[in-house]
């Protein structure tokens, strides 16, 4: 409603009708008049109508004017009018000073002046309702004020209290780097009186430094410095120490900067936590983890080093002992070969398993999961235990065919371990003229079950129990049949290595059932290259026609004789020798030879830098090389083929691989050359008799020199085994001549007793 519209309403009350008529007449364009003749009624009607001005006579039977307005300012805050004649004097003079009225007006009215008076009042009226609102709404406005400052402090007082209790310490500073609150816990690393000192001084005065170091931290580039600058920054490690953190402590600090409403940075808030035992513990955890892994390393070291020991003399052993076979003994001594190869394939085989169980164990298996091709698999393990089956008159037979084309996810060479496991136990542990049924089959889950039964003894409850443990080999065949106990163990823990599962059923005096399940995979894969190795072996007797060169660079004398007489059935070939792999460099890089056989082992330089340094020469770079080595870890395998390796073989030799290898790398002779005992190439030296001065490299090592005195000394030493005064002597020699002394000395701390005897019986001749 506007004020043109609106109409304050006036409230006459008189007991002469006429009266109220004239005033209402007089009023009534600007006002909303309401007569009443009745004071008591009039009481009534302000009890619930919003009046601005009452006019009251104050000649009234029942109430007076001034009684009923005096009423009247009890109920409201209209403006009160009385209307008196001059006989009323004292009513009136009373009736102000009591303030029961802000005006009033004599008799006879003048019209005009009692419009006037009451237009005035009208205002007044106004203003007073417009003031008294006002007041309403100061008041309104007190009380919310009230209300939230309570709520403020209720809020102040549970962060206080949040504060109070946190561990982690809480800091905050202006813009000038005044600390505006610090926690308790911040007082308890800095102090009470931390709010007091400029940013300039911090570290200093809180004795904050860079962690592990006795530098105090930059003040500027402390993180709430840093804060103060707009910045934000988590996990920043510092280091206290002060008179109340006298021990020292880490911590770490989180920050923020404190921004006002139009985002203006106004100072910076840290929180600061105490890692001093998290970290401690996390030190304790990696110290025992980087113990562990010393420990892991030292035993994978260990097993390195004893697959080395152990197979440097079988290579000795097993490598003559198949020479021997090739050659035309008598039935006696064949057999006695015969029996040498035995046990020494069986040494080989319980090094092997023992190596790959360690390593299972230490968790160090590697494998490398491809999809194999079934039939390849069972075809290569069927043709490996034929003539074993055979020689022990046992029925072979296989049905595979349906899944001969598929493919199970796995380890080439793990999976044909497994197979070739429980192919030769079903062998083994067959009767005579007995059956091993090789059977496929697609199982749940997408699997393939490979599974081979046998006619054997079958195994008891007891023996089941116990078959997959490692060593163990049942009570009936520890004596009669050969083995190691290690087979199985390995094999499941092979099989489950691939993702796979084994068992075994068996019934006694019926036979034994071995399966395993592996899962089927789609993808098909390029044949491996190398697998032809061994079947394009050549028929010995045709060995002559090659020819060539080849390196062999190895230190240890048995090794060189077994290659020696492998390659004297190869008069075309020239063999060059070097026991030490810097003079192996140089021949390489004079004679460049079609083939370079690499030991890793060498005294003065480590085989893997020579072919780290071979490959890297233009000259040789070209030139493959197989690494010959006593370790079979197939890490080192791997980095080796990285590292450029042709070929990784692993010792004991196996002599119709090296044959095969020697086949596959050089060249037949044209069959102009075919005829005579040795090649074109090289009448004057025969491939089998290296030559000493290469071998020996007497530029560096020129022995020659040396009193005949002092060589017959070393002789005797080596020949005694007294290795301290080997070491005295060859420290005499290492005075006259350095180099040689320290190739002396090589072999002695590597006690090649063998090839120190050769090398000083060499000079002696
Ligand atoms: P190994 O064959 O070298 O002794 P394995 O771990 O392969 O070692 O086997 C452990 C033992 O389980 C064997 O010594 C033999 O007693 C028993 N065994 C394994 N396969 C069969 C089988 N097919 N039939 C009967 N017994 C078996």
């Amino acid at each position: 409603m506007t004020d043109q519209t609106y109409k304050p309403t006036v409230l006459v009350v008189d007991d002469e009708p006429q009266i109220l008529a004239s005033i209402h007449a007089l009023l009534e364009d600007d006002f909303d008049v309401v007569v009443s003749t009745d004071a008591m009624e009039a009481v009534e009607l302000l009890k619930n109508t919003q009046i601005a001005v009452i006019l009251a006579d104050q000649r009234m039977p029942n109430l007076t004017g001034g009684e009923f307005l005096s009423k009247a300012r009890e109920l409201c805050d209209a403006t009160r009018i009385l209307i008196t004649g001059y006989v009323d004097i004292d009513a009136l003079i009373r009736a102000v000073n009591d303030g029961q009225i802000h005006s009033y007006v004599p008799k006879p009215w003048e019209p005009a002046n009692l419009k006037v008076t009451v237009l005035k009042a009208a205002t007044y009226a106004k203003e007073i309702s417009q003031r008294k609102k006002a007041a309403e709404i100061v008041a309104e406005q007190q009380e919310a004020l009230a209300r939230s400052e309570a709520a403020y402090r209720e809020q102040t007082k549970i962060l206080r209290s949040v504060l109070d209790s946190m561990g982690d310490g809480v800091l905050v500073t202006d813009d000038s780097g005044k600390m505006v609150l610090l926690n308790p816990a911040v007082e308890q690393m800095l102090g009470r009186s931390a709010a007091g000192t400029h940013q300039s001084e911090w570290a200093e005065r809180y004795g904050i430094y860079v962690p592990g170091t006795d530098t105090l931290y930059p003040n500027d580039k402390l993180p709430l410095a840093r804060a103060m600058r707009g910045e934000t920054a988590d996990g920043i490690e510092l280091y206290v120490r002060n008179q109340h953190k006298p021990d020292g402590m880490l911590v770490s600090v989180n920050v923020r900067p404190l921004k006002d409403d139009s985002g203006e940075t106004k100072g910076g808030v840290a929180v600061v936590r105490d890692i001093t035992l998290a970290k401690y513990s996390e030190d304790i955890l990696r110290q025992a983890k980087e113990e562990a892994e010393r420990a892991n390393r030292a035993k994978s070291e260990f097993l390195s080093r004893m697959s080395h020991e152990l197979r440097t003399p079988l290579n000795s052993i097993l490598g003559f002992a198949q020479l021997l076979a090739l050659a035309d003994l008598a039935a006696q001594h064949q057999s006695n070969v015969q029996q040498i190869l035995k046990g020494g394939y069986h040494l080989l085989e319980l090094i092997n398993e023992v190596l790959d169980l360690a390593r299972v164990e230490a968790g160090r298996l590697s494998l490398s999961p491809e999809p194999v091709l079934i039939s390849d698999a069972v075809k290569e393990a069927l043709d490996l235990v034929r003539p074993i089956a055979s020689a022990q008159n046992i029925m072979l037979s296989a049905d595979f065919f349906a899944y001969a084309d598929r493919y199970v996810h796995a380890d080439r060479q793990r999976l044909k371990q497994v197979l070739l496991n429980l192919l030769s136990n079903a062998i083994k542990f067959n009767r005579s003229n007995g059956m091993v049924v090789l059977r496929c089959e697609q199982v749940l889950n997408g699997r393939l079950r490979i599974e081979i039964a046998d006619t054997g003894s079958g195994i008891d409850d007891e023996g089941l129990k116990k078959i997959f443990t490692p060593f163990e080999r049942l009570a009936a065949d520890r004596n009669a049949i050969g083995g190691t106990g290690l087979g199985l163990a390995l094999s499941k823990r092979m099989v489950e290595a691939m993702g796979g599962t084994i068992g075994v059923e068996s019934t006694v005096g019926v036979g034994s059932r071995f399966y395993f399940e592996l899962s089927l995979v789609e993808q098909a894969v390029e044949p491996r290259m190398d697998r032809d190795f061994h079947s394009g072996l050549m028929a010995l007797g045709q060995a002559a026609s090659y020819q060539g060169t080849i390196l062999y660079i190895e230190d240890n004398i048995s090794n060189i004789r077994l290659i020696e007489q492998i390659l004297a059935r190869y008069p075309g070939v020239r063999l060059l020798e070097a026991m030490r792999g810097k003079l192996g460099l140089e021949l390489a890089n004079t004679h460049r030879p079609d083939w370079i056989l690499l030991d890793l082992h060498l005294p003065d330089m480590g085989g893997e830098e020579v072919l780290r340094t071979l490959r890297q020469d233009q000259r040789t770079q070209e030139i493959p090389v197989s690494v010959l080595s006593a370790d079979a870890t197939p890490s080192q395998a791997n980095r080796l083929k990285a590292a450029g390796a042709r070929e990784y073989l692993t010792k004991p030799l196996d002599v119709r691989q090296i044959i095969a290898l020697l086949e596959k790398t050089l060249q037949r002779e044209r069959p102009e050359n075919q005829p005579g005992a040795s090649g074109p190439s090289f009448p004057e030296q025969h491939g089998h008799q290296p030559d000493a001065a290469l071998r020996w490299a007497p530029e560096t090592v020129t022995l020659t020199g040396l009193p005949a005195e002092l060589l017959q000394q070393l002789r005797s030493a080596v020949r005694d085994g007294e290795k301290d005064r080997l070491d005295e002597l060859i420290a005499t020699v290492a005075n006259q001549d350095p180099q040689s002394g320290r190739a002396l000395k090589n072999l002695a701390d590597r006690y090649e007793y063998d090839t120190l005897s050769n090398l000083l019986s060499e000079v002696a001749q």
